[in-house]
């Protein structure tokens, strides 16, 4: 139902463990929130009474799309008398917030492939606002020791011919560095001459202490103010977050471009708001000066407090209302044999033992740090210090134990895309053509293997691609002088196009466009392997679990939702039965056999198998992952207990169970040594599963009816719906007449030599079901099949 994108970004952390910390008080816990990003103080009474007034006035309709005229002329007055820089009305657009001004104005100027450099520790929404606007977001680490600033050095080598801007958060949030005026011209050079735009987000800039000297990124010269837009708002000098009120100021031409992107969506700011921060940026501003020195008092008790914890070091930040401290000497402590591995970590345990709430670093693309904020009152944050320092003296080293590397990659896109399988021969030059031209670019990389005799060769410039691809086939031995029979190029960094997979069967190529999904590229060199053997090879690819028992083969097929994988792994914990295949296998016809063999060095299993097969999870450890979460907000287990008992938040590096698109590339060795896995059986049953409240239990099939079962590929699953996949094998690639027919005689083949039960998991357990496939194996049909 969901579209991709949003399966591309994630909650936003800071809001969700507010929500915990409300939760806990709704309970009764006396929890101390210093997770908040808002000031603690009211808006000024000048600037109610302003809003109050708006709305005795009958101010409550429409305004002008991109805001009302007297507020663009405070503005412009605010930014003239605090950074001496002029702007023109049609320069200036308000938002329902800063935030909305942000996502408008990556919507006007980000085509797909645009990259904007986001320096880190960033602000949250930053990347994910640049991904929503089809851009990629750059993450370039600044250090702790020189205060998170963004060096010239590290931005020019951050920059290549697809950036287009970069987003500097000045004062930050998390860290509370501010830049100098010297630190901001050396960037702004840089940005002139590689024509970058710069998004100068200074919405902090009234919160700034020891009477530093504040300077905005465009009253550094014409130049570079022509190069920026300025994002700025009412929510944290004048406490108004929830009113919402935010704009940019920037040239025309961006502008009127958000001026556009805003006119359809969220339209004018609300007008009551509106009002109300004509009088906070044009009225007094003596309650700024109040609570910046406030803020300043509470900053340095704060860091006090926290350089007096023991192997902490924090950077003693001069603006916003955040400490931004490393807590990382703490990892690898714990407290009752609980662990503590990252930031998630120590922020779940200060919440629970300290009642404190805190926002990892992780949240904010630092892991080593914890974000503390000082918009609370001193009263609650010297209890919280207390608190926290107590917490911390709990914790004790735990013994080094050998750490077990868990190698994830986490792809962008976690769906197929969609696949053209038949396209034209000149097609194929011409997408190769462009592959080849993309190629060259980045890495390039290239492996054969060999799958059931057939050598693919996969060319692609996706390092994770190639990690998998050589993992999970055997390789080819290729002599100098021989070509590949079938080539697939994975080009996951290309730009102006959309995801997309193509194959032509003539030329035997096929192309991955945009996506690091591996499964995908697996299915695709299967049904590569498919289309090629069958016609040439008298080899019939078979989408099926499977399984040995004696030398003899058995064959699970169905959608899944049938309890199929159920099945299959109670099947596995029987002494006599032996791994055969998890997903697929190829049989050839010799005489009155059907041997079936596996095809894959290594099995990838959907990680949250292990909610059906614990004693799985060690050997996960050791196997390559993709998307496996490491993070609370990517968890789509909607089963999971978010509440207390999750893993990850107790420090967990990672959680199996927790996404359905995660993969392990697991050895079917290491499920139970060699002596439970097999490569080859000689298949003799097959099983057929459904899933609905009517069909009986088990119900044996003739040839020609478990033949129409096949090919019609429909069987009710417990996700509802009965799309047809045609023998149940996605991995098909062309599915024409002529070749639907081939499966159809080489089915017709198996079926002679083994029967075939349709089986209805909705009517029994795993248990009672497996009793029956044990009689069968035994012979004893007829118990088998008694009700
Ligand atoms: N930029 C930064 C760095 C922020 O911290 C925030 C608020 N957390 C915003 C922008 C957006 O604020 P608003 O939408 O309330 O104006």
């Amino acid at each position: 139902m969901l579209a991709d994108r949003i399966h591309e970004i994630a909650y936003s952390p800071t809001l969700r463990i507010n929500a915990k910390a409300q939760a806990m008080r709704a309970e009764g816990i006396d929890v101390i929130d210093l997770s908040v990003g808002e000031p603690d103080f009211a808006t000024p009474d000048n600037v109610k009474a302003a809003g109050k007034n708006a709305i005795d006035k009958n101010f409550t309709k429409y305004t002008a799309n991109a805001g009302m005229p007297a507020l663009k002329e405070a503005i412009i007055k605010r930014i003239y008398q605090d950074h001496g820089v002029q702007y023109e009305k049609d320069e200036i657009i308000v938002s329902s917030g800063g935030k909305n001004s942000l996502y408008n104005l990556a919507m006007a100027i980000f085509n797909p492939g645009d990259e904007a450099i986001i320096p880190a520790p960033y602000w949250v929404s930053y990347p994910e606002i640049v991904n929503l606007a089809k851009g990629t977001p750059v993450i370039v680490p600044t250090r702790e020791e020189n205060g998170f600033k963004l060096t010239p050095k590290d931005l020019s080598r951050a920059i290549n011919s697809r950036t287009k801007a970069l987003i500097l958060n000045n004062p930050c949030n998390p860290t509370g560095t501010v830049y100098s005026r010297e630190e901001l011209e050396e960037l702004a050079d840089i940005a002139i001459d590689e024509g970058l735009l710069i998004i100068s987000d200074e919405i902090y800039d009234k919160l700034v202490y020891d009477g530093f000297r504040y300077f905005s990124m465009a009253s550094l010269g014409d130049k570079i103010r022509k190069n920026t837009v300025l994002i700025n708002g009412a929510s944290k000098a004048y406490a108004m977050t929830g009113w919402r009120i935010g704009y940019a100021a920037g040239s025309k031409d961006i502008i009127s471009a958000m001026d556009k992107v805003q006119s359809h969506s969220t339209s004018n700011a609300c007008a009551i708001s509106q009002k109300a921060c004509v009088e906070a940026f044009g009225g007094p501003q003596n309650e700024i000066n109040k609570m910046v020195s406030e803020f300043q008092r509470r900053r340095n008790y704060m860091h006090y407090r926290l350089s007096q914890i023991p192997k902490v070091s924090c950077y003693k930040s001069q603006g916003a209302f955040y400490l931004f401290p490393n807590f990382s000497a703490y990892y690898d402590y714990a407290h009752d044999n609980s662990q503590i591995r990252n930031s998630n970590g120590l922020a779940y345990y200060l919440l629970k033992q300290a009642k404190v709430a805190l926002v990892p670093g992780d949240a904010f693309g630092d892991d080593k740090f914890i974000r503390f904020s000082y918009a609370n009152s001193m009263e609650n944050i010297e209890k919280a210090m207390d608190r926290i320092a107590d917490a911390m003296a709990k914790l004790v080293p735990i013994k080094k134990t050998e750490k077990k590397p868990l190698n994830n990659t986490v792809t962008k896109r976690k769906t197929f895309v969609e696949v053209e399988p038949n396209i034209s021969l000149e097609m194929r030059h011409a997408l190769m053509a462009e592959s080849e031209a993309f190629m060259t670019f980045e890495g390039y990389y290239e492996w054969n293997v060999n799958i059931a005799g057939i050598v693919i060769q996969l060319r692609t410039n996706s390092p994770h691609l190639h990690d998998f691809w050589v993992e999970n086939f055997y390789p080819a031995q290729l002599e100098t002088d021989l070509e590949p029979h079938a080539i697939i190029y994975a080009v996951n960094w290309i730009t102006g196009r959309e995801p997309r997979a193509f194959y032509n069967p003539e030329s035997r190529t096929a192309f991955y466009f945009k996506s690091a999904f591996y499964p995908q590229l697996r299915s695709l060199a299967l049904g590569m392997i498919a289309d090629i053997t069958e016609r040439l090879h008298n080899l019939h690819s078979i989408r099926a679990q499977s399984v040995d028992i004696g030398g003899k083969g058995m064959l699970l097929i169905g959608p899944p939702g049938t309890g199929k994988m159920e099945q299959f792994a109670e099947l596995l914990k029987q002494p006599n039965v032996k791994l055969h295949s998890n997903d697929f296998v190829m049989v050839r016809y010799i005489g009155n056999e059907a041997l079936a063999d596996t095809v894959e060095r290594k099995f990838s299993f959907n990680t949250d198998f292990v909610e059906r097969f614990p004693q799985i999870v060690p050997l996960f450890d050791m196997s390559k992952c993709e998307n496996v979460v490491t993070s609370k907000d990517e968890c789509t287990n909607e089963k999971c207990k978010r509440e207390d008992n999750c893993r990850l938040d107790r420090g967990a590096p990672y959680c199996f169970s927790a996404s359905k698109v995660s993969i392990a590339m697991l050895d079917p060795y290491w499920l139970g040594g060699p002596e439970k896995h097999v490569k080859r059986t000689q298949v003799k049953w097959i099983l057929l599963f459904r899933k609905d409240p009517i069909s009986p239990a088990i119900v044996k099939l003739n040839p020609d009816e478990a033949l129409k079962v096949l090919e019609e590929g429909r069987a009710q699953s417990s996700y509802g719906g009965m799309q047809s996949v045609p023998f149940f094998n996605p991995h098909l690639l062309i599915r024409s007449m002529d070749r639907l027919d081939l499966q159809k005689r080489y089915f017709q083949q198996l079926l002679k030599i083994a029967p075939c039960y349709i089986i209805n998991s909705a009517m029994e357990s795993t248990e009672k079901i497996k009793e029956r496939i044990v009689a069968i194996v035994a012979g004893n049909e007829e118990a088998a099949l008694n009700r």
